[in-house]
């Protein structure tokens, strides 16, 4: 809790205004035009930058990634993408690296750096770590309070039905302090569609959680697992509380499919994270959006046991979503910031998201005259504020020797 007041001072907004706002108790308290503010606390004078709420790192592994480690060469699959072998790589990986609480704060002190005030991490709760992972990620977690919110999701890496005491440990992973249940390719990995959401549904039922799967799919065997999940959401009057991340399949399928399942996803309130990863086909961002569903983002792997990128920036993801889906003008340019900040928040169901009174003081100030040019440019120098307080300032986290 912040309970100094402070009015932070020629502050550009999105709209292109220029505003004084206060922050007390970690909330914004009032938004007026730029000298007409006034503070018995502290004054911020943040000369002009421009002010977007802080990023919603949406889909990010923390107990998996070697940021900060040795440097881990990638090795690729024997004969192409193959989950099981990407999965016995990283266990020989892990075996060797440093120690997981290490490699998450480095992981954590990046993307924080970089002004992400929100994030869903998904941590590996299977037969082959148990609870081991979580528990570390847990404390992890409680040491990083006030400086960023972290949802976790039980996430079960070597499959369901295929590794054996995996449905019992995700019941346990949510009594621990996992947020959600996750899953993993329910046909390609465990071969049974249904048996593997009779276990993911199950544990979301009983503990009443949210819930997302990993599926890399494609074509029409990803869109009729996607089918299969939407359907399982309204039986369970689940609307909004379910994502499905990558869902290759949406970009591999035929123009009329794609509308139909887009129509699925927005009646069933299923948001699709995407990060828009290397050559592969993903979803399409526009069309999804238009038909009325959530696309939110993460930078997902980061220098680990499945790809050597990533930087931890969710503006730089914005890029690349941008990139990659062919947008140029500034409306599109936008849509891409919003993926990863409105958007994100919402597929999160984060309470107090945003520039408004009322809302968590959670900021990042942009050397930049407008969202487009951010979203191009993916200007550097920034300061992060989590509830009003200045956590990270240049990439570097206030008051942590690095
Ligand atoms: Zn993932």
């Amino acid at each position: 809790m912040n309970l100094i007041d402070t009015l932070f001072t020629n502050a550009k907004f999105a709209d292109g205004s220029v505003n004084d706002f206060a922050i007390s108790n970690g909330r914004i308290t009032s938004i007026v035009p730029a000298g007409s503010g006034s503070t018995s606390g502290v004054a911020v004078e943040l000369g002009g930058a421009l002010v977007v709420p802080g990023f919603v790192e949406g889909h990010i592994h923390l107990d998996t990634s070697f940021y900060g480690d040795a440097w881990r060469p990638h090795k690729p699959c024997t004969n192409g993408f193959d989950v099981h072998e990407r999965v016995a790589f990283q266990a020989q990986n892990m075996a060797v690296s440093a120690p997981m609480d290490v490699r998450a704060r480095n992981q954590l002190d990046l993307c924080i750096g970089h002004g992400t005030t929100q994030m869903r991490s998904h941590v590996m709760v299977d037969g082959s770590v148990g609870l081991k992972s979580l528990e570390t990620i847990l404390r992890v977690r409680e040491e990083y309070k006030g400086l960023i919110d972290i949802q976790l999701v039980a996430f079960p890496q070597s499959g369901i039905l295929a590794s054996p005491g995996t449905p019992q440990l995700l019941d346990e992973a949510i009594g621990l302090g996992a947020d959600l249940v996750g899953g993993l390719d329910p046909a390609s990995f465990d071969r049974d569609v249904e048996g593997h959401l009779d276990v993911v549904f199950g544990v979301a039922n009983r503990h009443d959680v949210d819930v997302d799967i990993h599926l890399h799919d494609m074509g029409t065997l990803g869109a009729f697992e996607i089918e299969q999940i939407a359907a399982r959401t309204r039986a369970l009057g689940m609307e909004g509380r379910v994502a499905v991340s990558h869902a290759y399949g949406l970009g591999d399928i035929s123009p009329d499919y794609l509308k139909k399942i887009a129509d699925v996803l927005a009646r069933s309130g299923v948001a699709i994270m995407t990060n828009a990863p290397g050559a592969r086909p993903f979803p399409p961002i526009l069309a999804l959006r238009n038909a009325g569903v959530t696309v939110f983002s993460g930078n997902d792997n980061i220098r680990d046991s499945w790809w050597p990128y990533g930087d931890g920036d969710m503006l730089r993801r914005a890029t690349t979503l941008g990139y990659r889906s062919g947008f140029n003008i500034d409306e599109e340019l936008r849509v891409a910031f919003d993926v990863v900040t409105v958007s994100g928040a919402k597929a999160l169901r984060l309470e107090g998201y945003g520039l408004r009174v009322g809302a968590k003081a959670d900021f990042v100030t942009l050397n930049a005259e407008h969202i487009p040019e951010a979203v191009v440019g993916v200007p550097q120098g920034r300061s992060v504020y989590k509830e009003g307080k200045l956590v990270a300032c240049d990439g570097k986290i206030v008051g942590k020797r690095r």
